[in-house]
């Protein structure tokens, strides 16, 4: 008998895959347990393993580690920015399962300022905060991933309010109110004053552009009233300094 084309091992009637589909188009076939990951990294692959080479499945594992190893590094990155937010428990969000899918859940360039831990709509998870929204990701056992999105512009304010031990935080948004419970007392503090300063300050350059595009199209205006008579040469200069003041 042949050996698995991948691993070697020798093919016998237990560990070849049934009815031929293990065999590549050069006739030379995968065992079972290859045929298998085949399958799990691209099942259209496996379906028609006939139609490919052996540098087919070569170049898709290869990709499938390369896909890995970027989310795994990304994670790095994002535990790391974690450990550097100096919370008095990041141990215990370190371990939390709903830091594995944060490379999935969030962008490339997002960047996590705070978190906490707590529940919301029944379910245990963070609150995280980035530099473009809140996101609530709660991992349960029996329902898998739940994300909701508060995007930064679209929340009008956040609040908070203390027990004996434990607070809330509510998220306000147009129409819409979130509340997360049971986060540890001062976390719910610090966290939700973090997020309304935040929102108190549009620091973000797309206001600055925007205001700036603003004072030089009042400043055209000027120009044409003072080219029509409406404005004296000083008054255009007055208003003009007025403007280039706020710049
Ligand atoms: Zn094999």
């Amino acid at each position: 008998m042949a050996n698995c084309i991948l691993c070697s091992t020798e093919l016998k009637f237990i560990n070849t895959p049934t009815f031929g589909s293990g065999k590549l188009n050069d006739g030379s076939i995968v065992c079972t347990s290859c045929f298998k990951k085949i399958n799990n990294a691209d099942p259209k692959m496996a379906f028609k393993l006939k139609n490919h080479s052996l540098n087919d499945i070569k170049n898709l594992f290869d990709e499938k580690a390369t896909k890995n190893e970027q989310a795994l590094s990304r994670l790095e990155e994002i535990k790391i920015q974690i450990r550097q937010l100096n919370l008095t428990n990041s141990a215990s969000f370190l371990g939390r399962k709903e830091i594995n899918e944060l490379p999935n859940i969030l962008a490339q360039s997002e960047i996590i300022d705070n978190i906490v831990q707590g529940t919301y709509n029944n379910g245990h998870g963070i609150l995280i905060s980035t530099n473009r929204r809140l996101v609530f990701i709660d991992k349960g056992i029996l329902y898998g991933l739940k994300v909701e999105d508060f995007p930064l512009d679209k929340i009008s304010s956040i609040q908070y309010e203390t027990g004996l031990l434990l607070g809330g935080i509510k998220i306000y948004t147009s129409g819409n109110t979130a509340k997360i419970d049971n986060i540890e007392k001062l976390s719910a503090r610090t966290f939700s004053e973090f997020v309304r300063d935040k929102l108190s300050k549009p620091n973000n350059s797309v206001n600055n552009v925007a205001s700036e595009v603003n004072i030089l199209d009042q400043l055209e205006k000027l120009a044409k009233l003072k080219e029509s008579g409406i404005l004296s040469e000083d008054e255009f200069n007055e208003q003009k300094k007025k403007f280039l003041e706020k710049l």
